[in-house]
């Protein structure tokens, strides 16, 4: 049986960016994720805000991997040509609020964040949609936004390049050492290693308990959101939050890396799993937006959705256990997470790899892909002369042709579902939602895949769409 050095348990942007650093190293990796695909853990579901880092109480992990994350996060998604805008951040406040504003600005200085006080004029200049009230802002010029599931594809896509193995459908059920080895067991096969990280998301705890490591106990907090049409994309110029709570950041009006607007999220406690989106929480996102931004437009809404953050006391658990060897831990990472994820994969390489030698011509820049969103028309010409699934639109409300889904379908994690197929080309994100491509993207799957329709899924396994094929049903 093969030995693996390192097996990393979760597929969220933590584990993935583990595992991209792991790769580029002369030993054995493999990534084991109980669902269909990567990202879809809390990684699917967040603001996706690269945070500057302010807001973390100094001395904290959360604070130094926020801060450390943000300064990778730039250049990490230049290099894996991965949707993002450094377009900073505004925590804004009304008059009453200035002593929250200083607050905050001394937690920054103490992080070493650029951060700067901006006046009610300078605020507004900055950000004319502002309600009238806000008279105080904290401007980080160091945020930003971008797609964090496809943050999370790219990094399992660079690692598969660099050798790295990604087994998904593979719930690991059982963990054993047995001298200096682990035996991970998983629904689907039994797997050796040396060493074992454990970034299993809202399964965190059990996958330590699973293990004998450190015991916590774990909460979760469901964030419901408001998603946008594209439209209202040009009224806003960066990510917009009121002072934070003791709840959380607080309800906030941001961009997404991909043009559309968020309105959320809301910070309620429940349990792990519920992603269910509520009267209660939408009603709480309309009265809070309508506080800090003068022209909430729900009625633009194209979807809601909601995201669950998993809690371990006041901190990340980040480092080796001191129970179990060979057993590292990167676990109740709620947010800062997604800004941290860069930083914490750093710091796992380090306590991983001591000793061990990178490879020689590793993937880094990964190759510039054409999208048809962003091409011109000599391009485009050009691209269809290749190859004619550049000219069949298929997606028409986020311009994705036949092209770029079958790249994705053969991608070096290959998306084999439709909302996997979503994830990394927009196909169904637009305002008819799939209403219009679903079918022709089952299609492709089905002749790309070389599956009949009737196995091609929505996600996870039981989501088949198509029941029967209704030209073989017999009329009668
Ligand atoms: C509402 C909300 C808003 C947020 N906003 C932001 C933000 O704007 N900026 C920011 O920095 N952070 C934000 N966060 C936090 C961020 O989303 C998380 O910190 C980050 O996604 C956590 O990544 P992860 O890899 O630890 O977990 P996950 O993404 O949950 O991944 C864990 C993975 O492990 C898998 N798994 C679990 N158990 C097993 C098992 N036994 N075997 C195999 N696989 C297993 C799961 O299926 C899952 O895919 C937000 C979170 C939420 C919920």
């Amino acid at each position: 049986m093969k030995i693996y050095d390192c097996i990393v348990i979760g597929g969220g942007v933590v584990g993935t960016a583990v595992l991209d650093r792991l790769a580029r190293y002369d030993i054995a990796t493999l990534l084991l994720e109980k669902d269909d695909d990567v990202s879809v853990g809390a990684t699917r579901a967040n603001s996706g805000i690269v945070h500057a880092g302010y807001d973390c109480k100094p001395g904290t992990l959360k604070a130094k991997f926020n801060v450390r994350g943000n300064q990778l996060m730039w250049p990490l998604v230049e290099e894996l040509d991965v949707p993002h805008l450094k377009c900073g951040s505004l925590v804004v406040a009304d008059e009453s609020g200035r002593d929250g504003i200083d607050e905050l600005y001394n937690k920054g200085v103490a992080n070493g964040v650029d951060v700067e006080v901006f006046d009610g004029v300078k605020t507004h200049e900055f950000e004319p949609n502002l309600s009238d009230s806000i008279k105080w802002s904290l401007y980080a010029k160091e945020a930003g936004i971008v797609s964090p599931y496809q943050l999370c594809i790219a990094l399992a896509d660079r690692a598969c390049l660099n050798g790295a193995e990604i087994r998904l459908e593979e719930e690991v059920v059982a963990l054993a050492q047995d001298g200096a080895l682990w035996t991970v067991t998983t629904n689907g096969g039994e797997y050796k290693a040396k060493t074992v990280v454990n970034c299993a998301g809202a399964f965190g705890a059990d996958v330590n308990d699973m293990a004998g490591a450190e015991h916590y106990d774990t909460t979760f907090r469901k964030g419901e959101y408001y998603v946008l049409d594209n439209t209202e994309r040009q009224n806003i110029q960066t990510v917009i939050f009121p002072l934070p709570t003791s709840a959380g950041k607080g309800i906030l009006v941001a961009p997404t890396a991909d043009g559309n607007v968020i309105y959320g999220p809301t910070s309620s406690l429940c349990d792990e799993g519920d992603v269910a989106v509520t009267l209660d929480g939408l009603a709480d996102i309309r009265k809070n937006v309508a506080k800090t931004y003068r022209n909430p437009v729900v009625r633009k809404c194209i979807r809601t959705y909601a995201g669950v953050r998993t809690i371990i006391g006041d901190d990340f658990v980040i480092g080796k256990s001191k129970v179990v060897p060979n057993f590292v831990m990167a676990i109740g990472i709620c947010s800062p997470g997604l800004s941290s994820a860069p930083a914490i994969a750093e710091y796992v390489e380090g306590l991983v790899c001591e000793g061990k030698t990178q490879k020689e011509n590793c993937v880094t820049t990964m190759p510039r892909v054409n999208r048809l969103s962003e091409v011109d028309g000599d391009t485009l010409n050009a691209l269809i002369k290749e190859d004619e699934a550049w000219g069949r639109i298929v997606c028409r409300c986020e311009k994705v042709s036949e092209a770029e889904i079958v790249r994705a379908i053969h991608s070096p994690l290959p998306a084999k579902t439709v909302d996997a197929v979503k994830r990394r080309v927009r196909a169904g994100m637009g305002r008819c939602q799939g209403g219009f491509c679903a079918t022709r993207v089952m299609e492709i799957l089905s002749r790309e895949l070389d599956l009949p329709i009737t196995e091609i899924r929505k996600g996870r396994s039981g989501s088949n769409i198509a029941l029967y094929s209704v030209k073989e049903v017999p009329n009668d």
